[in-house]
């Protein structure tokens, strides 16, 4: 079969690999959809980070490169290892791509699978992609989702549990405001999720496209540039002034940390939900006279149910952040060059590995 190989930095390879068979315990799935993550991107700009080296191998799977690329996916079940007697070939599925030490608690009531030891993802440390034709994965990571929800929306349902995760986290709720600093793919779901939580969100974005997507895609109430727009003022506009509950960074840039802490009322919570390469200049002093809670949060633990229940029941319109569709040959030169060089317009592209 044809799957993406991550072989180094700026190498990526389509290639034919043999087809994966469904192992005790696990499943085999005809991949449908599977989105380009920023992840993947960073991998081949600046990489290998999560993905092995050729002599550098992933904990716990002790692979080494090249590994199939894409950790965003759905796809339909086409055969079942033995012991896997609760889901049926022609289901449809999509994957929370981990690779987890053998013996961690990833049972219903686990909150802190995700921080394991050596923590790494399907797709990017190894144990396949969902850039192949097909993949084999333990039953443990497949989610049942209903066949009303379109596959190619479905492939967004991983990156929109990463938001979903973030709002927990913030402990948003029905009738707060929130601000959300960055409006690329991970900004645009978050405010997708607070928006059917009720919230009123304000986006902080430079790039007027991004802006333009924002509310049209109903993920913002309120988009703004903050060099032209006072966004701590349009907070307290909404607030009594008092100021937004809660604001979410989605940009790893220095000036939105703080814009975001000025939008913040005192005992408000800032979420980090950007990936930051350099260390942070942050102004400790404002965080203390305010009581800021400010959190972190990466990827989710056990979110996905709740995430398929928002988007199966329609609170959820995943459609309008779809905005370019390719087939595996393309991956480099329309999928990674459009999001590196012209991701203004671009929020997910997605490659359909069996067309
Ligand atoms: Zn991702």
């Amino acid at each position: 079969m044809r799957a993406a190989r991550y072989y180094d930095n700026s190498d990526i390879r389509i290639e034919d690999i043999p087809e994966p068979t469904a192992g005790p315990g696990e499943v085999l799935i005809d991949v449908a959809y599977c989105g380009i993550c920023g992840t993947d991107l960073h991998e081949y700009l600046d990489g290998p980070i999560f993905c092995p080296s050729a002599t550098e191998p992933t904990s716990w799977t002790g692979e080494t490169a090249p590994v199939t690329l894409g950790h965003e996916f759905s796809g339909v079940v086409s055969g079942l290892g033995e012991g896997v007697d609760d889901l049926a070939v022609g289901d449809h599925v999509v994957v929370e791509p981990y690779i987890l030490a053998e013996g961690v608690d990833t049972g219903p009531d686990s909150v802190d699978y995700h921080l394991s030891d050596g923590m790494n993802f399907i797709g990017l440390g190894g144990a396949g992609g969902g850039l192949a034709e097909k993949i084999a994965v333990k039953r443990r990571w497949v989610h049942r989702i209903s066949p009303e929800v379109p596959l190619d929306q479905a492939a967004l349902i991983e990156p929109l549990t990463v938001a979903y995760h973030a709002v927990k986290r913030s402990g948003a709720k029905a009738g707060d405001v929130a601000v959300i600093g960055g409006a690329g793919p991970i900004g645009l779901l978050t405010g997708a999720v607070l928006k059917a939580f009720g919230a009123t969100v304000i986006v902080s974005e430079i790039s007027e496209l991004r802006r333009q997507k924002a509310l049209e895609s109903g993920a913002a109430d309120h988009a703004f540039d903050p060099r032209e727009t006072d966004i701590a003022a349009k907070a307290r506009e909404l607030t009594d002034g008092k100021g937004a509950q809660v604001a979410f960074e989605a940009s790893s840039v220095q000036v939105v940390l703080d814009t975001l802490m000025d939008a913040l009322r005192p005992t408000g919570v800032l979420l980090i939900v950007s990936i930051w390469g350099h260390k942070a200049d942050f102004d400790m002093h404002k965080l203390v006279m305010k009581e800021i809670d400010m959190r972190g949060s990466i990827a989710y633990v056990n979110n996905h149910p709740e995430t398929i229940e928002l988007v199966e029941s329609g609170k959820i319109d995943l459609a309008p952040f779809i905005t370019g569709r390719i087939g595996l040959d393309d991956l480099i030169d329309e999928g990674f060059d459009t999001l590196i060089n012209r991701n203004e317009t671009a929020v997910k592209i997605l490659v359909s590995p069996n067309d």
